[in-house]
């Protein structure tokens, strides 16, 4: 096999105590999974079952730097939990989903909130919100078998040192195995797949000069300056 020029590179994360690091295939978000979250967002959290949108692998970030992008006036922060799965398949038994989890990290899904809105209103897909350039800031992973597998515990955002978002995740409206589960009824999941599983209320804006602390117990802390 030879190419016509050069692939692209496999976006990879390392890995707490290991050499090798993960090699990243996709990257699947939930969307409102927790309920004050849904509500602030204008919806009734009772009423919907769990809906996915992508970002791209090679949107990852290693912490510390977040670009303000362009085409936007409105970026928000969502800080969440992100599993990171070794195994796959379709139509997995939530019973048996966190088999397939290998490990988790604290992640942040950057969104253009205005460019979301604006296709929102037009009903159009939400790449444009979600899906550019260094919109995934992201820490290593951790793997399962040195924390287990994270069904509590705070979950914090402080933009320059003031506390912005505060949940925890045993609000989160549909647990990790539920959403391993359902995914798979909709998409072939495979080892180096990421899930970014939603965020708690008090997403906002960022700006330029800002630094913002993310943080889940018993995973690790985010520390991003948006320049
Ligand atoms: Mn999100």
């Amino acid at each position: 096999m030879t190419y016509a020029f050069p692939p692209a590179w496999i976006p990879s994360l390392p890995i707490r105590g290991a050499s090798e690091e993960f090699p990243v295939r996709r990257v699947y978000c939930v969307g409102r999974n927790y309920a004050e979250h849904a509500v602030e967002m204008g919806h009734d959290p009772d009423k919907e079952p769990p809906f996915f949108f992508q970002k791209n692998p090679d949107n990852l970030v290693l912490g510390a730097e977040f670009p303000y992008p362009g085409a936007t006036k409105d970026v928000h922060h969502e800080i969440e939990l992100v599993v990171a799965l070794s195994g796959g398949g379709t139509d997995i038994a939530v019973e048996a989903a966190l088999e397939h989890a290998f490990g988790y990290a604290v992640g942040l899904d950057m969104t253009r909130r205005d460019l979301q809105a604006g296709a929102k209103k037009l009903g159009r897909p939400w790449e444009v919100a979600k899906a550019f350039e260094k919109s995934a800031p992201i820490t290593e992973i951790v793997p399962a078998t040195a924390i287990g597998h994270p069904a509590s515990g705070a979950i914090t955002l402080s933009v320059n040192g003031e506390l912005r978002q505060a949940g925890d995740l045993s609000q989160m409206i549909w647990k990790t195995a539920e959403i391993i589960a359902h995914l798979s009824a909709l998409f072939e999941l495979a080892p180096g797949d990421l899930i970014m599983t939603g965020t708690p209320a008090g997403v906002g804006p960022v700006a330029r000069g800002d630094r913002l602390e993310g943080s889940v117990e018993g995973v690790g802390r985010l520390a991003v300056a948006v320049v």
